[in-house]
Parts: C-alpha cells; sequence; structure tokens
C-alpha cells in the first residue's frame, strides 16, 4: 500500500500551494541524507517527501491526485521514481542553497515518468499564386480537411503499460538479470489508448472537418517555396498532443507578359521601325500599375533598358529586383508596292546602311554587362 502523499508532507487535504512548499521543506530537511548519513529508512523518506511534492506542488497532477489516487499515476514513478539528483535539481530552490554540498554515495534510482506529446500529421496542400501575389503578398483564404479530436471520443489509461509509454522487460544476461525498457507500442508512449470511439469517426478517433485557413503570403514568394503554419495540420489520435503543422507549397502562375528570372522581371517591348526612328513615349504595364518611358530617336533593337526597384521585392529583405526592359524593333512583313517603293529609295540612301559604333553594344556585350 502507497502512502498518501498529504500524508506524507503531513498537511491537510484543503493546504494551500505555500503551505505544501513549507511542509515539503521541513520533511525534506529533517530526512536529508547530510543530517542523516547511512540512514536508509530517512533516505526512504527523503525521497517520498520529494515524490509528494512533485505531485502535489503540480496543480494538474494534484487535482489528478485528488481524483484518482495513486491510480493516476500508476507505474508512472512510484517505488522511488526519482534519484538523488533528479530531487536536488528539481527542487532546489526548496533548500535556499543549504545543502550544496556533496551527495556522491547516493546512486540513482533508475527510470522516471516521461510524458511523452505526440505530434499530429502534417497536411501539405498546394497555393496558387498570381505575379500580383507575388509582387504585392497577399492574404489567401483556403479551404483546408483536416482531421480533429472528437469531443466523443474517449481515452483511457493505456493497459499494456499501465499509462507509463514504456515497457520494462526483464532480460537475463552473462552479468545477471538486467531490465531493457523500450517505448509501448500499444499507445506509442504517450500512456493512453482510445477508450470509445465517438460518432463518424475513423479508426483512430478523428473526425474530418473542413476549415477555412487564412495563408498570409509574403511577397517575394516562388515556384517551390514551402511556408509553413504550425498547429494547422490534423489532430494526433490522444490526448497529450499537439496537431501537426499546414505545408503550403506555392505554384507560381505564369504571367502573360512580364516574365520573372529570380527578382527581376523580363518585358520584350516592341517598337515600329518609324517610332524607333524618330523616338518615342510609351507605356508599360507593370504588376504594380503602368510606367512610361522615352525612348531616344535612332533607337536600337535589342537595347536594354533598366527601371530600377520595379521588379520583386525580394523574400529576405534585400533590394526589390528590377524591371528589364528588351526594345525589339518590329519589322512589317506584307507590304504593299507602294510601300516597296518607299523601302527601295531608302535602301538607296548611303544613310541607312548600318554603321555600328562604339557605343551600339553588340548583343552579346549588353548581356554580359546585365550580370556582372
Ligand atoms: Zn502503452
Amino acid at each position: 500500500m502507497k502512502r498518501d502523499y498529504y500524508e506524507i508532507l503531513e498537511v491537510q487535504k484543503t493546504a494551500t500551494a505555500a503551505e505544501i512548499k513549507k511542509a515539503y521543506r521541513k520533511q525534506a530537511l529533517k530526512y536529508h541524507p547530510d543530517k542523516n548519513p547511512g540512514d536508509k529508512h530517512a533516505e526512504e523518506n527523503f525521497k517520498l517527501a520529494a515524490e509528494a511534492y512533485e505531485v502535489l506542488s503540480d496543480e494538474n497532477k494534484r487535482a489528478q491526485y485528488d481524483r484518482f489516487g495513486h491510480a493516476a499515476f500508476e507505474g508512472g514513478m512510484g517505488g522511488g521514481g526519482f534519484s538523488m539528483d533528479d530531487i536536488f535539481s528539481q527542487f532546489g530552490d526548496i533548500f535556499g542553497g543549504h545543502f550544496s554540498g556533496n551527495f556522491g554515495g547516493f546512486s540513482g534510482f533508475g527510470g522516471g515518468s516521461q510524458q511523452v506529446y505526440v505530434k499530429g500529421e502534417n497536411l501539405r496542400i498546394r497555393v496558387k499564386v498570381t505575379l500580383e501575389d507575388v509582387v504585392k503578398g497577399t492574404e489567401k483564404k483556403i479551404k483546408v480537411r483536416r482531421k480533429v479530436k472528437a469531443e466523443d471520443t474517449t481515452y483511457k489509461t493505456c493497459p499494456t503499460c499501465n499509462g507509463r509509454g514504456q515497457v520494462v522487460r526483464q532480460v537475463n544476461t552473462m552479468l545477471g538479470m538486467m531490465q531493457t525498457a523500450s517505448t509501448c507500442t500499444a499507445c506509442g508512449g504517450t500512456g493512453e489508448v482510445i477508450d470509445k470511439r465517438g460518432a463518424d469517426t475513423d479508426s483512430q478517433g478523428l473526425k474530418t472537418v473542413e476549415e477555412t485557413i487564412s495563408i498570409n503570403i509574403p511577397a517575394g514568394v516562388m515556384e517551390g517555396v514551402q511556408l509553413s503554419m504550425s498547429g494547422k495540420g490534423n489532430e494526433a489520435p490522444v490526448k497529450n498532443s499537439v496537431p501537426g503543422d499546414l505545408l503550403i507549397l506555392i505554384e507560381e502562375q505564369e504571367h502573360e507578359t512580364l516574365k520573372r528570372e529570380g527578382d527581376n522581371l523580363h518585358y520584350d517591348l516592341y517598337i515600329s521601325f518609324p517610332e524607333a526612328v524618330l523616338g518615342a513615349t510609351k507605356e508599360i504595364e507593370t504588376v504594380t500599375g503602368k510606367v512610361r518611358i522615352k525612348l531616344e530617336e535612332g533607337i536600337q533593337s535589342g537595347k536594354i533598358l533598366r527601371l530600377r526597384g520595379k521588379g520583386i521585392p525580394n523574400l529576405q529583405g534585400r533590394a526589390t529586383g528590377d524591371l528589364i526592359v528588351h526594345v525589339n524593333v518590329w519589322t512589317p512583313k506584307h507590304l504593299n508596292d507602294e510601300q516597296k517603293a518607299f523601302f527601295k529609295k531608302m535602301q538607296e540612301d548611303e544613310h541607312f546602311s548600318p554603321k555600328p559604333d562604339k557605343n551600339d553594344k553588340s548583343f552579346f556585350e549588353k548581356v554580359k554587362e546585365m550580370f556582372s
């Protein structure tokens, strides 16, 4: 028969937290190993007091103990679950530094209880984003089907390990009987199993619900980036658990006219032959609105214009990318006789034959310059 924790600490069942602390301190000092060297009885009482205090000083554990008695922790920590070192490391503040000395000579008493928290499964979804979303960042409301605990599913202490989460086996070895502990396979180490499955639940006692989850998508995300929302995945089918995460894989949709390359955007601008000759002001549709650019007269096809900061914000907070405009001179294909005559006349004029100067860099040079 295990002794009552209140009795061990010599307090009333209605004792306050302060009274329990004071009572434990009294017991601990009385049976302290420094005061009772070699006294096995004192050592046992010292440990019992620590065990009682461990439960009664914890609001949840005390409530469980009040309801179920020692059965609440069956197999969990009874029978000297503490080593001396545990006691001093856990409740050292109680002693106020009086007994900081030598506790050698007291060996550990082996496995204490271990609370295992199980994490539910992660959920994975794909979210499509447009280039507008990427540039501005956005919030998307997505319907997610996730598994949650059902209110009418009940749990009980695992009968295989008595709630301990571990199964201890006696093994006969050359050195004699040895104990080995392994995680209980019946409850996965949580110490509890399903007692009764609720209505409309799966084999794990979970039900599937559809939830609308608001997902914050930061500016600068790109294809293949995975965002994570902790706790928005499936719940686990045990009480001692935390839900899994919701993993959001970004799928970037292609823009009609703007091509993305890292944080830069590329745009192909087509201008007419007269516009190239005479110069022009052109309006370009970017993600954040229209931008006007001025083309000098005599602009060459293949010219690259860089609009700084008109690209995509950097996900890591570096400088926003640029919008790179590639100028292409559009050459008409089918001309009537009159138009052909016009260009034939031009062809005869020496002024129209190409004479590239040093400032007219080749396409290769321009590309080299862009990436340097
Ligand atoms: Zn178990």
